[in-house]
């Protein structure tokens, strides 16, 4: 698979395969009905379903089995297995039309980049050092285990395990309100401390982007959790135990997650294009790189901005599985000549997971919270595990 192939045959090749780059790759081979190759290569031959990795408490009930949050490939690939490619890619060409995988070349005729993002961390002293996330699912077990570890070090009486979450988002938020929910003397296994929750939302408003009622709300169900919020302030710089605001308050911690923004990974951001917002890549209405026909950027690594509401594409699943279609047919019609389809995005709404047994929301202009809510989001969930990474439709939100 890593050898070159005569130019008529290269494939068209899907970097990643997550939410973007699997859609990606179902269109595609739809479409293409074998009449040429259609690889998909991830550094792992799972699939992550990375909108649930802030359930920490469950993740870390699994001790490391984790099925739940990642599906093989090969059974989602319609038995297709000589379609993956497991691997590190660790370059992209574009003038050369061929990246690296491993170290070794694969060309390819059309390209989808679908590499996903990782923490943006504004270079702030020890925050990558110090602290834990939930980008993926590696990196949640670790926290699962920490917190596992903190707790049941000290005995019942001992003093509570504080937790700092820094990043006020949706990720934040939902961690936060996990970690406070959950019952951890049954994921210890014994009688242990409390555990606080400190969400340290910084200067960018707490759920920036949902209406206020619906922000209120979170805020309530937040408190009644036990999760204290600080808002107005960014973090400057994290310590081994402590974080230090932008005001000089330091705040002592036991154990800092990270949920403060993505970016997309330095593979990505070395490519010599156009930028977005965060240094995501700027693609064209028809999701191509200006100037690379045939290359598409799909998902987080991307930014579209519609012509005529100038509003940009966020980095959602979500958005991820409504660009996949456009992307993946507009592949196929620069390998069998045609129309480009142009893309519009419309976002369907937003839950957010406010702990074990309320969420928060707005749906297609309607508001919802509390139980409702919640269940609404469990069942957006089951849809995007069972329709989305097959090649069904599934909405996300
Ligand atoms: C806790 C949490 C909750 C979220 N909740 C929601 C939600 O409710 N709704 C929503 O719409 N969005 C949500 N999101 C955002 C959503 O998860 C992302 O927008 C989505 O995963 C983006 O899809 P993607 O395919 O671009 O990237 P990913 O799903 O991250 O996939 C990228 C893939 O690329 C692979 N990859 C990366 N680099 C390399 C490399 N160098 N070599 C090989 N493979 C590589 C990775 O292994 C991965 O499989 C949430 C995110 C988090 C962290």
């Amino acid at each position: 698979m890593g050898s070159r192939s005569p130019a008529t045959e290269a494939p068209t090749v899907v970097l990643g395969a997550g939410y973007a780059g699997l859609a990606t790759w179902h269109g595609v081979h739809r479409l293409a009905r074998g009449r040429w190759p259609v690889v998909v290569v991830d550094r792992h031959p799972v699939h992550v379903l990375r909108t649930e990795l802030y359930q920490v408490g469950a993740i870390a009930a699994h001790e490391g089995a984790v099925s739940r949050w990642a599906l093989p490939l090969r059974t989602l690939l319609r038995g297709d297995s000589s379609s993956i490619l497991t691997g590190d890619v660790t370059s992209i060409d574009l003038k050369r039309r061929t990246v690296r995988v491993d170290g070794a070349p694969l060309d390819y005729r059309e390209l989808a980049i679908c590499l996903g993002s990782v923490p943006a961390y504004y270079g702030i002293p020890g925050a990558v050092e110090h602290s834990f996330d939930v980008y993926r699912l590696s990196h949640a077990e670790k926290l699962g285990q920490a917190l596992v570890e903190s707790l049941g070090s000290r005995g019942a009486e001992g003093a509570p395990v504080r937790v700092l979450v820094v990043g006020g988002g949706s990720t934040g938020t939902e961690v936060a309100a996990d970690l406070a929910t959950v019952r951890w003397p049954r994921i210890v296994g014994r009688p242990c401390p409390r555990l606080t929750v400190l969400l340290v939302a910084g200067k960018v408003p707490l759920l920036a982007g949902l209406p206020e009622p619906l922000v209120r709300y979170a805020r309530e169900s937040l408190h009644r959790s036990g999760v204290l919020v600080d808002e107005g302030r960014n973090v400057r710089e994290v310590q081994a135990d402590c974080v230090t605001l932008d005001d000089g308050t330091v705040i002592p911690f036991d154990v800092c997650v990270w949920a403060a923004g993505v970016e997309p990974p330095a593979l990505v951001s070395a490519l010599k294009v156009p930028r977005g917002r965060g240094r995501r890549l700027a693609v064209d209405e028809h999701l191509e790189l200006p100037g690379y026909p045939g290359v598409v950027a799909v998902g987080d690594v991307a930014e579209f901005v519609d012509p005529t509401t100038r509003a940009a594409t966020p980095a959602t699943a979500q958005a991820a599985l409504a660009e996949a279609p456009v992307a993946a047919a507009n592949l196929v019609a620069r390998r069998l000549g045609g129309p480009l389809r142009p893309f519009r995005y419309r976002e369907r709404g937003v839950i957010v997971s406010l702990g074990r047994t309320r969420a928060s929301g707005s749906v297609g202009g309607l508001s919802l919270w509390g139980r409702p809510a919640a269940l609404l989001k469990l069942a957006v969930q089951t849809g995007v595990r069972f329709a989305g990474p097959r090649g069904g439709r599934a909405p996300g939100l």
